[in-house]
């Protein structure tokens, strides 16, 4: 598989979803692949909009039917994958393709497709990180340590990408993807 294809990858809380999101609705060539999860949804998610939420079961389903391009447990709880069928489809139609995935995904994706785009979102400081963290509300205290613990593996992996983004300003990381995809 060829193709135009960008990895952005970052920790949690860091805004990587509101970038992607810009960026996709200013620029129709833009294809972000929805993930599976068995992560519950929270309020406001539908289902097929964010992700597609799935059940243990038919998770184990997509990987034993290799029906993803990769997938990972995150914060120790649920799992997220890449469906893998879409993302071709969205390569054959010439769409800039979007993954927003966490490091162990983007780590596999990468031995898959070494010619895809690595790019490392990162928090213009860890208090900035922190605050977003707690400030999403929707989290138990538990679930925002463990989210901090993965944030830092993922912090000290920034220099695994072929460019990384600081994201102080919505505008201008947009702006820097723009420039970076060639849009
Ligand atoms: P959340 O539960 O906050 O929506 O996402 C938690 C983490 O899972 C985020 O870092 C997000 O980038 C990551 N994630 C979402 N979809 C996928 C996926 O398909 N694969 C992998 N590896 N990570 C994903």
């Amino acid at each position: 598989m060829s193709g135009d294809v960008t990895v952005i990858s970052g920790p949690s809380g860091v805004g990587k979803g509101t970038i992607v999101r810009a960026l996709a609705s200013a620029y129709p060539q833009v294809w972000v692949s929805i993930s599976a999860t068995t992560r519950p949804p929270r309020p406001g998610e539908q289902d097929g909009r964010e992700y597609y939420f799935v059940s243990d079961a038919e998770f184990d389903e997509l990987v034993a039917t290799d029906g993803l391009l990769e997938w990972a447990q995150v914060h120790g709880a649920a799992r997220y994958g890449t469906p893998l069928a879409p993302v071709l489809a969205a390569v054959d139609a010439d769409r800039r393709v979007l993954l927003e995935i966490e490091l162990q995904g983007s780590r596999q994706v990468r031995r898959r497709l070494p010619g895809a785009r690595y790019v490392f979102i990162a928090p213009p400081d860890a208090e900035t990180l922190l605050a977003r963290l707690r400030g999403r509300g929707t989290e138990s205290e538990e679930q925002v340590r463990r989210r901090l613990q993965t944030a830092q593996t993922e912090l000290a992996a920034a220099g695994e990408f072929d460019h990384v983004v600081v994201n102080d300003e919505l505008a201008a990381s947009v702006a820097e993807l723009v420039e970076l995809l060639g849009l």
